[in-house]
């Protein structure tokens, strides 16, 4: 079958890795090709990070009135809006989620440009008052080129999260997307050339993490890294930054947990639960993939739990009725599979799933069913450890202070749920949670508006509002003796 072929974009346009090298991408729910493309080198990034820094130092975009580069993120935002339907079908396609998923992935992907759009006229140093006659002040500059290194289970999304506040705040940007997911990456850059921003201000180059993204973020002349992945990849990344010192941000894995106590709303606790360990086959750092139910609630929940998940719809992304695609890959089914294995292995009971599904349909893909453990020892690595998969662990409490210590039993801390009607209650166990993010009585959730970040072994720094942007500029103090 012939497939579309896409090239690395630098500089406004699109051109083949030096190497001539390209990678095939399949469609996960079915391992048929979809499309081939270039594969950079490190000579493609030091390529990249030049064009970046060319624009940057041309001052054609960061010189731009501020009111004026918000214009254009507003106008890239616009061409993404007149997109819509072909980015989330192509997002669909390419990751493997439903539709109804993509879809809202490319509706948040519009509103962080739109967000960012309007904060690029107001990052404001400060005047401070001290002592004498003298006057001091900061000011916000842009740190010049910025790298991100994206994920692939929500692509366009997680790129955009970093580049939208980096290009607001006047740097040009770098993205490495993931080498299994990068067509709508590739589509943004053709996207911020017909919005008009000048070449050079939006470079992707596709590969390896280990050639691609660590020449990325070894290279001399980047001036911050920005990364969402895996914990283990994150630690890597901060030593290879280390020898630079540069700005860095990490948004890394999580073991997520949601606590439903005995007065919570049941079915919106159960819709909530399910979307925080099903969304995109599980496959986020912010699934809610452990939870811990008060023993009043639990038969009647974990039962209501178990026959959701048995008769959720797997199926290709693109097919609307579908209610859980295929995970991104074989290697991952493979790591996945292994995982419940030995979750199995540990003592772990399984009330759901456990395998891959029956169905011939859905032979050939890479799906993996929906799967409920029960009392898994706490030790046990599929209890502590992200899965990133369709996999949700579950636990009965009668004492309160039992289920805080056990949602908080992990080394990561991004995100938490909790549901009940007692409000006050609600927000007292909000703040014994070691999370960067709690939610009451809704999960997952997270607006361009809010802030994203981690505790622990969670990441670093923090994504989104307002605060995302001054990371992306060095504060400079300006003092003035005027006698
Ligand atoms: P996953 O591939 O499971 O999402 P990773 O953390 O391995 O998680 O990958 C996240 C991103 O980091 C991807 O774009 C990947 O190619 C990139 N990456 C992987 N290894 C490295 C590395 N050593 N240095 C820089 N980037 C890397």
């Amino acid at each position: 079958m012939e497939v579309a072929e896409h090239g690395l974009q630098i500089a406004g346009r699109s051109v083949p890795a030096s190497s001539g090298a390209t990678i095939d991408l399949h469609d996960p729910a079915t391992n048929r090709p979809i499309a081939r493309v270039a594969s950079g080198t490190r000579e493609d990034v030091s390529a990249a990070v030049e064009a970046a820094r060319t624009a940057f130092d041309s001052k054609g975009w960061r010189g731009l009135d501020p009111s004026k580069r918000g214009r254009l993120l507003w106008l890239l935002g616009q061409q993404i809006r007149d997109r819509f339907d072909e980015l989330a079908r192509l997002e669909s396609l390419n990751v493997g989620k439903p539709l109804r998923e993509a879809r809202g992935d490319i509706a948040y992907v519009y509103k962080l440009f739109e967000y960012y759009a309007g904060l690029a006229d107001k990052i404001q140093g400060e005047t401070i008052p001290v002592p004498g006659e003298r006057l001091d002040y900061t000011l916000r500059e842009p740190l010049g080129v910025t790298a991100h290194i994206a994920p692939w289970n929500y692509p366009l999304l997680l790129a955009s999260r970093g580049i939208a506040p980096a290009l607001a705040a006047g740097n040009t940007v770098v993205l490495k997307p993931a080498t299994l997911t990068p067509l709508t990456s590739i589509r943004l850059a053709g996207l911020a050339v017909a919005a008009g921003f000048p070449s050079g201000v939006l470079n992707v180059v596709m590969g390896s993490g280990k050639d691609v993204g660590e020449a990325l973020a070894a290279h001399p002349d980047v001036d911050s890294v920005t990364f969402t992945g895996s914990t283990e990849t994150g630690k890597q990344l901060l030593r290879t930054v280390a020898d630079r010192v540069v700005p860095t941000t990490l948004e890394l894995g999580g073991k997520n947990p949601q606590i439903v106590l005995a007065d919570a709303r049941r079915d919106r606790a159960l819709r909530g639960v399910l979307a925080g360990a099903f969304q995109n086959a599980g496959q986020m750092c912010w699934a809610g993939s452990k939870v811990l139910v008060h023993e009043d609630l639990a038969p009647t929940f974990l039962a209501a739990l178990q026959e959701q998940m048995v008769s959720m719809r797997l199926g290709p992304g693109l097919r609307e009725d579908v209610q859980m695609g295929p995970l991104v890959s074989k290697d991952h089914v493979a790591r996945v599979m292994s995982a419940i294995e030995e979750g199995r292995a540990s003592g772990g009971r399984l009330l759901a799933g456990g395998g891959r599904p029956e169905d011939p349909n859905l032979r050939d893909g890479n799906f993996v069913l929906p799967t409920l453990f029960e009392d898994l020892s706490a030790e046990s690595r599929v209890a502590r450890e992200e899965i990133f998969g369709p996999v949700l662990c579950s636990w009965t409490f009668r004492d309160l202070d039992d289920a805080i210590e056990r949602a908080n039993d992990t080394p990561y801390g991004l995100a938490a749920g909790i549901w009940t009607q007692d409000i006050s209650k609600a927000h007292t166990i909000a703040r014994s949670l070691q999370a960067g993010m709690v939610s009451i009585n809704e999960f997952p959730i997270t607006f361009p508006q809010t802030p994203f970040l981690g505790w622990k072994q969670s990441g670093l720094g923090q994504e989104q509002g307002m605060d995302a942007v001054l990371f992306y500029t060095h504060a400079k103090n300006v003092l003035v003796n005027l006698e």
